[in-house]
């Protein structure tokens, strides 16, 4: 087997969260125990929510929880006209199209669905159209042509396998008018060119994972092994926010936990090695696997964290 390249692939709109570090701490315990790389790439293709302070809270919070990451981050930004260029060639392969629409025909076509009682989704109306009847002056977006039949079966490591029905995928946007990609298609380049065997991520994730799996399968590239992991939540079995306290990991570190023991209780936030609960990180290393993600949601629970640092 090739050599495993996991990748963390945060989006710098804020500080290194929990939640985040939880998936950046897999995706580098996956590498390690395998003998392979975790890159870093830095999802900054939202220019409008994208700071550098950002990027700097990543990677310093990064590094301080000793997650390293092999060779330089990797700008999704600066890798716009690769997008560009994959989304033109699926055009000549014939699997994505021009799409020039007005924003109106738009809103026609969405309403003329939902009064069918349909959902309100892009009819394909330039999927098979002859592009020389297309109009002057609009700069034309790309769309992929998304199967019309069979099933999209995402295989993944924790959520076993998740049928898209092909029905409920339209012809999604790769390419906006101004060039740009959309997040969907720069994520399965980027994820190619850069190698990614294993993709690690929230489950929040799922859903694109179908439609990424459409561009793969357009372009004949392999698809990268999934392992979409749960969310966290609170200890009211909420979605983990603000109101439970700290999410992010620096205010853990200004409050004077260590990091060996955030690393053993983010570990232990969706992973298990029977019910062992205190660890090095070198025997996480030893003992993780794919295998033992959990399926259900995992709980945040500040005593726990409070009894592991009282054990560093
Ligand atoms: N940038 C995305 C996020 O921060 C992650 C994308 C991915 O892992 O594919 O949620």
């Amino acid at each position: 087997m090739s050599q495993v390249v996991t990748r963390f692939a945060p989006s710098p709109t804020g500080y290194l969260h929990i939640g985040g570090a939880r998936t950046a701490l897999f995706s580098w315990a996956y590498a390690q125990s395998k003998g392979g790389k975790m890159l870093l790439r830095i999802e900054d293709t939202d220019r409008e929510r994208s700071t550098e302070a950002a990027v700097v809270a990543l990677v310093d919070g990064l590094k301080w929880l000793g997650l390293d990451w092999d060779g330089e981050p990797i700008s999704q930004f600066g890798r716009a006209a690769r997008h560009a260029e994959v989304a033109h060639e699926l055009v000549k392969l014939g699997h994505a199209y021009y799409c020039y629409c007005s924003p109106a025909e738009l809103d026609q076509m969405r309403e003329e669905a939902r009064a069918a009682g349909k959902p309100p989704r892009y009819n394909g109306y330039w999927r098979d159209r002859d592009p020389s009847e297309a109009p002057e002056g609009i700069a034309p977006v790309v769309r992929i042509k998304a199967p019309l039949t069979g099933d999209i079966v995402v295989d993944d490591h924790v959520q076993g396998k998740v049928v898209f029905k092909t029905e409920n995928l339209d012809d999604f946007i790769i390419l906006r008018s101004d060039g740009t990609p959309t997040y969907m298609h720069a994520v399965v380049v980027d994820d190619h060119d850069m190698g990614v065997t294993h993709i690690i991520r929230g489950d929040d994730h799922l859903t694109n994972a179908a439609r990424q799996i459409v561009i793969y399968n357009a372009m004949g590239w392999t698809v990268p092994e999934m392992a979409h992991i749960p969310l966290i939540h609170g200890p009211d079995g909420a979605k983990l926010s603000k109101r439970h306290g700290a999410l992010g990991v620096e205010a853990y570190r200004q409050m004077g936990y260590l990091p060996e023991a955030l690393r053993n209780y983010l570990a232990r936030l969706g992973w298990s090695h029977g019910d062992d609960e205190i660890f090095s990180t070198e025997q996480m290393v030893e003992w993780f696997s794919l295998e033992g993600l959990n399926k259900g949601a995992a709980r945040f629970d500040f005593v726990k964290l409070e009894n592991i640092n009282g054990h560093y």
